[in-house]
């Protein structure tokens, strides 16, 4: 098995490899500021206490405050919330947004509470952190299995411990209780801004067909917005299972079919696969959009996709990376394709700090215009400097924080 954090230093030597930098600043670079472990205690419905494992880790802050999402999953541990930390302050940097990087998370699977228990769980993990976070301080976010409800509940327990007002500390949270227009979208947005101008470097076909891993917030609206472009998703899948549909899947029939059954499997007119089957399927873009760790060396020799866009975290390995790159696959890294979930967090932030509220169309025109300009940037340095485009987004964004440092 991989751990993430040591998959996060190697791409950091790798970059490093390409332009170098100082051993202080990559020192400084492979270690997080501060590193907090909570065990919170939950009274469950039937009367008994239990105890859960809580994470934050603050990776970076030469660029202003950590920000990063918290994450509710039974695999989730120390050194995954590290590796997703470290990604945060990269993503930060390359979005160019003056934020740091931190990130959160529990170790439980969400699906065995009950939403009153969800609540206290959640409510916990503010309490035991109201003193490390807030909006000049550490900004998390949702990230898998945690929703704008559970912003809503952290927010206000910050809030009522620490008398915090503009209710700035938590991003991501419903509109209602001071979220921003177009954060549910942001990140599978901001993955097709980038999309498009690759598709335009690159001579993808006009109509591309697209496999997506992962049917949640990041994979259901990057599908979404992709069909709408006239792109073909032909495949998708979700913790329990995959789907086949050739001639493609219509994403708003298959989000009815899902609220139904509780399941993708069975959609009318598709065939279930496996979600080993559905990464090597014939195809032009791979849209990873799940966890970590699912291109590896173990399939990337099989992968026939022509393009591959991260949109989860970490899902290539490094090893997977020099398959993919001697392929000529491009792979378009997660600090880059999937920044705009930070970058309009970011938003919600300043929007609350002023005390505005922007519109969906101002939201979306400031996160086209930051996705489209670090999109040509860094790619062009990828060209630049002969290397691949992982190396470049973290060269661009180390170049950044070390002047930050500086
Ligand atoms: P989510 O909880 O809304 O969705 C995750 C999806 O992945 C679900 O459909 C789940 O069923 C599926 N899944 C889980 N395990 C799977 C497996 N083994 N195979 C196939 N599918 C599986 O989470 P999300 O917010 O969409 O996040 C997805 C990824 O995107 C994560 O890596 C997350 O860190 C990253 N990300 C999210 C955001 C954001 O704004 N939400 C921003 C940047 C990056």
């Amino acid at each position: 098995m991989h751990n993430p954090f040591e998959n996060a230093l190697s791409q950091l030597n790798r970059a490093n490899a390409v332009k170098s930098f100082s051993p202080e600043f990559l020192e400084r670079m492979s270690k997080p500021e501060r590193e907090i472990r909570i065990t919170i205690p939950v009274q469950m419905d039937n009367g008994s206490m239990k105890f859960f494992e809580g994470y934050r880790v603050e990776h970076n802050s030469a660029r202003g405050p950590y920000k990063g999402g918290i994450r509710f999953h039974q695999d989730t541990d120390i050194f995954e919330v590290k590796a997703l930390a470290f990604w945060m302050a990269l993503k930060c940097a390359v979005a160019n947004i003056p934020m740091g990087g931190g990130k959160g998370g529990v170790t439980v699977d969400p699906k065995t509470l009950s939403k009153t228990e969800l609540e206290k769980l959640s409510r916990g993990w503010a309490r035991m952190m109201a003193r490390n976070i807030g909006p000049e301080i550490d900004v998390p976010a949702p990230d898998v299995n945690t929703t704008p409800e559970i912003m809503t509940w952290m927010n206000d327990e910050y809030m009522k411990i620490t008398g915090e007002k503009t209710g700035a500390t938590f991003t991501g949270k419903p509109l209602e209780n001071g979220g921003s227009e177009g954060r549910g979208a942001a990140t599978g947005l901001g993955g097709v801004y980038t999309f498009n101008v690759l598709h335009k470097k690159l001579n993808l076909p006009e109509s591309c067909t697209v496999v997506v891993q992962g049917f949640g917030n990041v994979g259901g609206n990057a599908a979404e917005i992709l069909a709408k472009q006239g792109h073909k998703i032909i495949a998708i899948s979700d913790s329990k299972g995959a789907i086949l549909k050739e001639d493609g899947i219509d994403i708003a029939a298959l989000n009815e079919y899902k609220k139904a059954n509780r399941q993708i499997e069975g959609f009318p007119g598709s065939k279930t696969i496996t979600n080993a089957e559905l990464l090597v399927l014939e195809c032009d873009v791979l849209i990873p959009a799940a966890l970590e760790n699912q291109i590896t060396e173990a399939n990337a020799k099989d992968i026939k996709a022509k393009f591959i866009l991260e949109l989860a975290n970490g899902p290539t390995t490094p090893e997977a990376d020099d398959i993919l790159y001697s392929r000529g696959i491009p792979v378009v890294p997660d600090i880059l394709a999937n920044s705009g979930g930070v970058t309009v967090s970011t938003f919600e932030w300043e929007q609350n700090l002023k005390g505005e509220h922007w519109t969906e169309e101002e939201v979306n025109a400031k996160l086209k215009k930051i996705m489209e300009e670090e999109t040509n940037l860094i790619y062009d340095r990828s060209v630049e400097l002969n290397t691949d485009i992982r190396r470049s987004a973290f060269i661009v964004a180390l170049e950044r924080i070390e002047k930050a440092t500086k």
